[in-house]
């Protein structure tokens, strides 16, 4: 199922939570909606349900006016974070309920609702929790029954809103993995709402980066954290060190002083600096305009980083540089800093 989302607008009151979104997601993909709260995912995807309907924009399935279908008739699944089991029924019943309310030609006979469930059940992992109740269930156990709920009614399209947001760490990284590999063996269309990167990263096929209510970068896993559009994606996704520079006659600029760096078209003015850690290296600061003094020496497993506070007329700017392995810096020491990758927008 293919689903376009064209020029899409909702207002709560004046407030735009989403501003004229537009977006493709093809067949059989897995896509994430990842930004901050508030940004607009669940909101998008409550529309794409049928939970919620836009002000202006259209939202096709396979083409055809989604809009004018009800939530049952969209024929989608549903995960949320809260998982909203039936409480008084048992795990079999919970993942049987949707097949078991159909009415009409789709009504299957008894044995092949069990059939069903059975075979979803195995799917998830937890044939031997039939009997169980939820109360009775792990948070991870419960939300593999919504999943395998979800997947009764042979969806096209499953809806993840934040699925694994109340599990813990441990918890959380197992099941992603899982249902990636879920995905890959159903013929499903598969949209997840989530505003952890890593969550996103690993997951999705695409990453759609949502911030105040617009889209700000589409693309792959790789695309959305090595070359972000714009400040906000750069911001959002990964570490991002951030120099105040300014572009002055078609120069780079830091704190006065030119720093021999591209400004990648931007026009003069105020202009952000922005690099991942790990792509700046440490120089001597004889050799660049970027330098200053050595704060702490911090390790991360296998890597170490440098708080850098640097100096000039910038203002109390801290960065962090990667350190190489076998130097050693004691706090004080003057450094320089050379982004070796870097993005430049307009401030
Ligand atoms: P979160 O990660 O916190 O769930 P989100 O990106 O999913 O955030 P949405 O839930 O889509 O964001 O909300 C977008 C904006 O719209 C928010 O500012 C929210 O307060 C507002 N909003 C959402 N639903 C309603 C509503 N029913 N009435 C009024 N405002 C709403």
């Amino acid at each position: 199922m293919t689903i376009d989302v064209v020029g899409v607008t909702k207002r709560f009151k004046t407030f735009a939570a989403l501003d004229n979104v537009s977006l493709t997601i093809r067949t059989g993909e897995l896509v994430a909606l990842l930004g901050p709260s508030g940004s607009g995912k669940t909101t998008l995807l409550r529309i794409i349900a049928g939970l919620e309907w836009p002000d202006s924009g259209e939202v096709r399935f396979d083409g055809e006016d989604a809009l004018a279908r009800s939530v049952r008739e969209r024929n989608v699944g549903f995960v949320f974070q809260h998982y909203a089991l039936f409480r008084h029924m048992n795990v079999f019943e919970n993942v049987a309920f949707g097949l078991r309310v159909r009415r009409g030609a789709g009504k299957l006979p008894e044995a092949a609702i069990r059939e069903k469930v059975n075979e979803l059940l195995s799917l998830v992992q937890i044939d031997w929790l039939a009997e169980r109740y939820p109360a009775q269930l792990s948070g991870g156990q419960r939300q593999r029954v919504a999943l395998a709920r979800a997947l009764a009614i042979s969806p096209k399209v499953l809806l993840l809103d934040e699925p694994f947001g109340a599990l813990d760490a441990k918890v959380r990284k197992e099941l992603r993995r899982w249902l990636r590999h879920l995905h890959e063996e159903l013929p499903v269309t598969s949209v997840l709402v989530t505003h952890d990167q890593e969550e996103a990263l690993e997951l999705a096929d695409r990453v759609v980066v949502m911030g105040h209510g617009k889209i700000e970068q589409v693309g792959s896993p790789g695309e959305v954290y090595d070359n972000p559009a714009t400040a906000f994606v750069h911001d959002f996704i990964g570490e991002t060190i951030a120099l105040p520079g300014e572009v002055k006659g078609g120069a780079l600029y830091l704190g006065g002083r030119p720093l021999g760096l591209d400004p990648q078209g931007v026009a003069d003015g105020p202009a952000r600096i922005l690099a991942r850690p790990h792509d700046v290296d440490l120089a001597d600061p004889s050799s660049t305009a970027i330098s200053g003094k050595v704060l702490s020496v911090r390790t991360f497993g296998p890597t170490r980083r440098a708080d850098v506070e640097l100096s000039g007329s910038t203002g109390p700017v801290i960065v962090e540089a990667a350190v190489p392995h076998g130097q050693d810096l004691a706090p004080g020491t003057q450094v320089g800093l050379k982004p070796r990758r870097y993005k430049v927008f307009a401030a």
